[in-house]
């Protein structure tokens, strides 16, 4: 302000000037002005101030009188180049000077955003001014405007210095503006947020179009006058349209008709009421395909608003599978032939089958919706409440009721025994158990009969056990007892013979010799009974046995019949099992024994041990060639005593087979005989192979099975 103060003094101090009326001819003497006129390069004012009139008040005419004023050019000594460069450099700088707040004032008046507008227009308006000074300073050659000229330049000053003021508390803002290079990374980064950004739109779109066409169940939505705006992949395959024939069309064309109106009612009221018959509730519809048939489907509906655009997503899925599955499963409960319940989680019936009313005398119809413990004595009913939540914390298939007291109650209040089949069933999505019922009156009373039977035999088999304990308790007994009188009978028949020497009738000797043949032979049967008693009775050692040795052993004993008989003998290699080597070679002796007695008397007898082995048992034998066995008597044979011979065909007691069959069954196995007349037999026995052989029985009956 004070330089535009300032400025205007000087300017006044101008006027004052003009004040003192003395004009240019006045103020410079006519030698002056003379030879300035004369050289032509003396300033020479066009115009007095007399002429132009006093200059009493500073005025607009004051401003443009020029009369005390030379022009420039005849001011001083001009060239006409000095002169023009002069004034063609003015005029540019005006030029240029003019169109710069053009320029600017274009750009603020397009660029709203610019900061500090004001100081722009200053800058434009200072820029302005000082273009208008160098204007007047081209024109002051030929129009000596000087006041002119000195009230744009203090225009121009002022102008200035208020843009000097203006920018000082700017400039601390405008330092604090970010440069434009920091804009440009900034604005590179934001370019670069938004594109991945956009393209993690894209992606999600692209997820979401993917998700929405592959899902499993079919997504149509529809405006809220029911025509369908989109339909997902699933929807084409499920209706047979494709999206585009579906889209524009009323949804009514995915339905039976006959539901169509009733849709276009329920969505009219839901837009007037806003309740929602359909919205959101998963409900079970009839729905058509392009070709007319129809399946049954689960329809769920939800409402969008896009912009203050309604529609509505139905999401449709197929479940005639699951509908199909529904009823096998209804038939097959109620094919049953079972009892058969349907129990929820709270124990309340789902579901029975005809059995179930049957069984316990109800319709179905008054027990659906009942709690099972309807079906259960009064006592038992808090156990089975525990029992029931015991179940469905840790759901299993398992059955209940057996070997316990779990009675089903009828309508009538009669029980009855029961046994109940559990299992686990989920139901569209909920949790049930499938009981099956079985009425077990008559198992229970047959088991108390069976049990009954096995408690008798028990007690039968205690007493056979007992009898033939003391039979054999006799046979030992008795075979000892025996043996002295027999031997003393013996002794003294053969004293009685000597005494009387050759006093001895003919007759009497005879007699003596049938009544010592008849003590020997009863003596051989009671070592043989003695023998049979012994191999039941003896106790039985458990150890490793190697049958090829018992078999070495038998052999060596038979050594003198077999060379005798010109015998042949053949073996497999036999195992090593554990138990008794003792009674091992006995068998093996009896049998290979009977082998060289009994053989045919037209062939050379050949003789063969065999073995196989079968599910971990050896089945063993002895083979021959001899005269065979007739059908009838290969159980027979086994017996004590029982022969198929008389003692002039072939000599013998009887005893040996018995003994073979004590000594197999000893060691828990049995003993058989394959034979035809005249074709051989072939004993065969079985043995337990390794530690198995030691699951032995002592009382010398063999074990029904061994664990
Ligand atoms: P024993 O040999 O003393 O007669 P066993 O108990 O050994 O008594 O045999 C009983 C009967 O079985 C014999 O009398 C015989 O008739 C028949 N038998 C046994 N082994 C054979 C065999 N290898 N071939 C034919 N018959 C046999």
């Amino acid at each position: 302000m004070w330089t535009s103060g300032m400025a205007l003094l000087l300017f006044l101090g101008a006027g004052a000037h003009v004040e003192d009326k003395r004009t240019f001819r006045e103020a410079f003497p006519d030698e002056v002005r003379g030879a300035a006129n004369t050289s032509s390069k003396c300033c020479t004012p066009g115009t007095s101030s007399g002429e132009a009139g006093a200059l009493d008040t500073f005025s607009l005419r004051t401003l443009v009188d020029t009369s005390d004023f030379p022009p420039r050019w005849r001011c001083g000594i001009w060239s006409s180049a000095h002169g023009w460069t002069h004034i063609l450099a003015d005029s540019l700088i005006w030029g240029a000077y003019t169109s710069i707040p053009v320029i600017l004032v274009y750009y603020i008046r397009k660029r709203r955003d610019v900061p500090f507008p004001r100081i722009f227009w200053l800058f434009a308006l200072f820029i302005l001014a000082c273009g208008t000074g160098h204007l007047v300073e081209a024109g002051i050659f030929w129009w000596p405007a000087y006041r002119v000229s000195a009230l744009v330049k203090v225009i121009t000053a002022t102008v200035s210095w208020l843009t000097v003021i203006a920018l000082m508390p700017v400039i601390p803002k405008a330092l604090a503006l970010p440069g434009l290079k920091k804009i440009n990374e900034s604005l590179e980064e934001e370019i670069k947020r938004r594109a991945t950004a956009e393209e993690n739109l894209r992606d999600r779109s692209t997820r979401l179009a993917s998700i929405v066409n592959t899902a499993a169940d079919a997504i149509i939505t529809i405006d809220q006058n029911g025509v369908i705006e989109s339909a997902n992949g699933t929807a084409e395959r499920m209706f047979g349209w494709k999206a585009e024939e579906m889209i524009g069309r009323n949804v009514g064309m995915l339905m039976p008709p006959a539901d169509r109106d009733r849709h276009n009612e329920y969505l009219r009221a839901y837009l007037k009421t806003g309740h929602a018959k359909v919205i959101g509730i998963g409900r079970e519809v009839t729905a058509m395909r392009r070709d007319g048939t129809t399946f049954e489907a689960d329809l769920a509906v939800s409402e969008m608003l896009v912009g203050n655009r309604r529609s509505f997503t139905g999401i449709v899925r197929d479940i005639s599978e699951r509908k199909q599955a529904e009823e096998l499963f209804r038939r097959t409960v109620e094919a049953a032939p079972n009892g058969m319940l349907l129990v929820g989680l709270d124990g309340t019936i789902s579901m029975v089958n005809t059995q179930i009313e049957k069984l316990f005398g109800y319709d179905r119809g008054d027990l659906v919706g009942q709690p099972v413990e309807l079906l259960v004595p009064a006592r038992c009913r808090e156990s089975h409440i525990a029992d029931r939540n015991l179940f469905f914390n840790a759901p299993s298939a398992r059955p209940t009721g057996l070997g316990r007291d779990f009675s089903g109650r009828r309508r009538d209040g009669s029980e009855f025994p029961i046994e109940i089949g559990l299992n686990p069933v989920r139901i569209r999505g909920t949790q049930y158990v499938l009981a099956s019922v079985i009425d077990i009156t008559q198992r229970m009373e047959t088991l108390k009969e069976l049990a009954a039977q096995a408690k008798e035999l028990r007690h039968t088999n205690a007493a056979l056990a007992r009898k033939n304990a003391e039979l054999d308790e006799f046979s030992s007994v008795a075979s000892h007892d025996l043996q002295e009188p027999l031997r003393k009978l013996i002794s003294f028949s053969e004293l009685l013979k000597t005494d009387l020497g050759g006093d001895l009738p003919e007759r009497a000797a005879t007699d003596i010799k049938f009544i010592t043949e008849a003590a020997s032979r009863m003596r051989s049967l009671v070592e043989d009974l003695l023998t049979l008693s012994r191999a039941g009775r003896s106790v039985m050692k458990r150890e490793h046995v190697s049958l090829e040795e018992c078999a070495d052993r038998a052999i060596a004993a038979l050594a003198a019949r077999i060379e005798e008989t010109h015998a042949v003998l053949e073996r497999e290699p036999l195992p090593a099992v554990i138990g008794d080597a003792t009674l091992l070679t006995q068998l093996y002796q009896n049998l290979m024994g009977n082998a060289l007695k009994f053989h045919a008397a037209d062939r050379q007898p050949v003789i063969r041990l065999t073995v196989e082995q079968k599910d971990g048992v050896w089945e063993l034998g002895v083979k021959d060639n001899g005269i065979g066995i007739k059908p009838e008597y290969r159980e027979q044979i086994f017996a004590p005593f029982r022969r198929l011979h008389g003692r002039g065909e072939f000599d013998g007691s009887g005893i040996g087979l018995a003994i073979c069959r004590k000594a197999v069954e000893r060691h828990g196995g049995h003993i058989w005989v394959e034979s035809e007349p005249d074709q051989g037999s072939h004993f065969k026995f079985t043995l337990n192979a390794d530690k198995e052989a030691l699951c032995l029985s002592d009382s010398g009956i063999a074990p029904s099975s061994c664990l």
